[in-house]
């Protein structure tokens, strides 16, 4: 009979496999480890953590907690999995990967509806009378990579990662700027941030010694200059940033009808404007190194980050132009996307995609409709703004407050945030009921 067959093993694929035979399908999921490597993965068990063993904040006062919280309501194994293993770290969800990873492979391939397969998938499988999620991460291998662009348009997978940090515009101090696109043209866009030469060199001073994240910057992004990180250029010189994303020319400041020293520009993030990048601000800085030298960016001062710049490898799509709300690529309703390869940044993040892409397969596979996760969730949220981001130069998000709908008035971004919390937590709950509902009906006709 007809199955769903999951590409990747990783956090999302695993979530998708089991969310998807949850529901009463029948699941084959390839894992090309551990006979065919990736670049970071160091064991063959499903479910790695590359990197950090912390998925952010536990609270429901922080983007990420919230995050995992309502995956938790909508019986998440990667949360699940995550609670069980936990070890201490303040106020984050930090887990013994070990432990984290072998109980998601043990349950994944006990599970009488799941076929684990070990075995690289080079292209993009057809789905005939089934149905097909990809999930195979941001070190997707190079011939299905290869597969995959020739499906969705080589214009729309980039294969690196080189964003701006995103701030709320709520947190910025706007009359410190002013609206105006270079030499006037088009709409006023841009908000720029005018900066004296004392300001201006003590920033390009800053850049140039802050702390980077450990690892070589990937010699192929050498060649694209829109790629260098802001504290590559200001290493060239003082003046370099001053003639590169901080020129001033075409900008003249209404209030004093001259041309600014120098000027960051922030472009709106989103439809609504609720978030704005800092155009050419990619970088390696630590975090910690971000908000202390951006904010020294006259009316950054208080600026509340969404997300911190990035440079890295990644393969992902172009989310607003490739992909349905529901997870489906745009013209191929019977394959969905999964992961990293949306556009969503992060383990949770990540999971949270699986978790959609393996109920909708469920339920396509059975002639069913696929849902979309309200907006008013930050699972929602995320998802709504990776499908409705603006096309052009298309960056991956993580889960953050400042997509979700603003919840009124509030005296204070705690009790802004609260609201925001509770009124997702209410939507998921009505989800959670539909989808134990679906399981009870689905899931009963399993093997
Ligand atoms: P993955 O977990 O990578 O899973 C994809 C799976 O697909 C892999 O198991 C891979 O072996 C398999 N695969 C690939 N191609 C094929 C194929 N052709 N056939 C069969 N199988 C295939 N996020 C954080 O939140 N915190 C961090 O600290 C963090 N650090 C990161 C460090 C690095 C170096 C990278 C690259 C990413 C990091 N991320 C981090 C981002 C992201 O959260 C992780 O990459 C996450 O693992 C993505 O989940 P995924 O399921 O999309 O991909």
């Amino acid at each position: 009979g007809p199955v769903v067959t999951v590409v990747g093993g990783g956090l999302a694929g695993s979530e998708a496999a089991w969310q998807a035979a949850r529901m009463g399908a029948r699941v084959r999921l390839y894992e090309m480890r551990p006979a065919r490597p990736t670049p970071v993965h160091q064991t063959g068990l499903l479910a790695e953590l590359v990197c950090s063993n912390s998925l952010g904040g536990a609270g429901t006062d922080t983007s990420a907690g919230l995050l995992k919280e309502e995956m938790r309501r909508l019986g998440s194994l990667v949360v699940q999995a995550a609670d069980a293993h936990r070890v201490p770290a303040g106020s984050a969800l930090a887990v013994d990967r070990e432990r984290f990873a072998s109980e998601i492979t043990r349950k994944v391939e006990a599970h009488p509806s799941i076929t684990v397969i070990r075995e690289e998938v080079r292209e993009v499988p057809e789905p005939g009378d089934g149905v097909v999620v990809l999930a195979t991460g941001p070190l997707t291998s190079d011939a299905l990579a290869a597969s995959l662009a020739r499906l969705v348009g080589d214009r729309f997978l980039a294969f690196y990662d080189a964003a701006a940090p995103i701030v709320t515009a709520e947190s910025i101090d706007t009359d410190r700027g002013f609206w105006a696109s270079r030499h006037g043209k088009g709409t006023p866009d841009y908000l720029n941030l005018p900066m004296d030469r004392e300001q201006y060199e003590a920033l390009s001073q800053a850049l140039a010694e802050a702390d980077v994240h450990e690892g070589h910057l990937p010699e192929e992004l050498k060649f694209f200059e829109g790629c260098v990180p802001v504290e590559e250029l200001a290493r060239r010189g003082l003046d370099t940033l001053r003639y590169g994303p901080m020129r001033p020319v075409g900008l003249r400041d209404p209030r004093t009808g001259q041309m600014p020293y120098a000027v960051v520009q922030l472009r709106k993030e989103d439809a609504e404007g609720r978030l704005l990048n800092l155009v050419g601000f990619q970088t390696r800085l630590k975090w910690g190194e971000q908000a202390r030298i951006f904010r020294m960016i006259p009316g950054l001062e208080q600026a509340e980050f969404v997300r911190f710049g990035v440079v890295h490898r990644n393969t992902f799509v172009n989310a607003p132009r490739v992909l349905e709300p529901t997870g489906q690529v745009k013209g191929h309703g019977r394959l969905l996307l999964a992961g990293l390869i949306t556009g969503v940044e992060g383990y949770v993040e990540s999971a949270a995609a699986g978790w959609l892409a393996g109920v909708n397969a469920a339920r396509i596979l059975r002639g069913l409709s696929p849902m979309v996760l309200p907006p008013e969730t930050m699972m929602g949220a995320l998802w709504r703004y990776v499908t409705t981001a603006r096309p052009d130069d298309f960056q991956p998000m993580n889960a953050a407050f400042g997509l979700l709908p603003p919840a009124g008035r509030a005296r204070s971004r705690q009790e802004r945030r609260a609201r925001q919390a509770e009124r997702a937590l209410q939507a998921v709950d009505r989800v959670a009921e539909e989808v134990e509902r679906w399981v009870a009906e689905l899931g009963a006709v399993a093997p």
